[in-house]
């Protein structure tokens, strides 16, 4: 992937510049806000790794500038530890993954890999499921005309069941993607979630359990391979 680093601390930037070129991408590294929206005015990236405390424009303004310009390279942003309100603010302005500082290489390469995997196509700006429809730009999810008021995690939650319709995702996979440390949470408070975001979406369903395995999200019924279809 090609990849854009903006990062102020030079020795940071080499370093995941680096470790990004051993694993086989193509990044390129800038010092502050204005460098990387020249950046991507001239080239596309891929996927953009985005630190918040820069010299002048900061990282929630290149992101907000990126995203009012529909640019839609997947954004990974660094936080300081524990900051929720940053990471909260960072997903609300469309980042699609966040890891606090300070983190080991390998742990930014894994993320870099994860979010390459999760969306292998040119990312799109709407995802729709029957007409249930979540806005990338603006977070705005709709079911038909009505609008659908959604806490943070339930919005990631559902980007992650959106982005692949059909899918069928396993309880710990969602419990990783949507909570960052995994194993502090049980894979019931996944069960919780998806309780709370069917009822807020309504019928028909789109959210369907599939038994043993996890949850997917589909328009009409689910896509268990294994019961014989009575109906052309
Ligand atoms: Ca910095």
């Amino acid at each position: 992937m090609r990849i854009l680093i903006v990062e102020d601390e030079a020795a940071v930037a080499r370093q995941i510049a680096s470790a990004l070129t051993e694993a086989g991408h193509d990044p390129k590294a800038v010092h502050d806000g204005e460098a990387a929206l020249d950046e991507v005015s001239n080239t596309p990236f891929d996927l953009i790794v985005l630190d918040i405390i820069l010299p002048g424009m900061d990282g929630f303004d290149v992101l907000r500038h990126l995203r009012s310009q529909h640019m839609a390279s997947r954004v990974l942003m660094l936080t300081a530890r524990g900051e929720m309100k940053e990471r909260v603010t960072g997903l609300q302005l469309g980042a699609d993954d966040y890891l606090p500082k300070p983190f080991a290489m390998r742990e930014l390469v894994a993320r870099v890999n994860a979010l390459g995997r999760r969306y292998p196509e040119q990312p799109v700006l709407n995802l729709r499921v029957g007409d249930l429809t979540l806005d990338l730009a603006t977070h705005d999810v709709h079911r038909g005309a009505r609008r659908i008021e959604l806490s943070p995690r339930e919005l990631m939650l559902l980007k992650v069941l959106m982005r692949e319709p059909g899918r069928v995702f396993t309880r710990t996979e969602l419990c990783e993607r949507v909570w960052e440390h995994a194993h502090e949470y049980d894979t019931k408070l996944v069960e919780v979630f998806i309780g709370r975001l069917r009822k807020k979406i309504g019928n028909p369903p789109l959210i369907h359990t599939v038994r043993h395995v996890g949850y997917t999200i589909a328009r009409g019924p689910t896509v268990e391979t294994s019961r014989p279809q009575s109906r052309p």
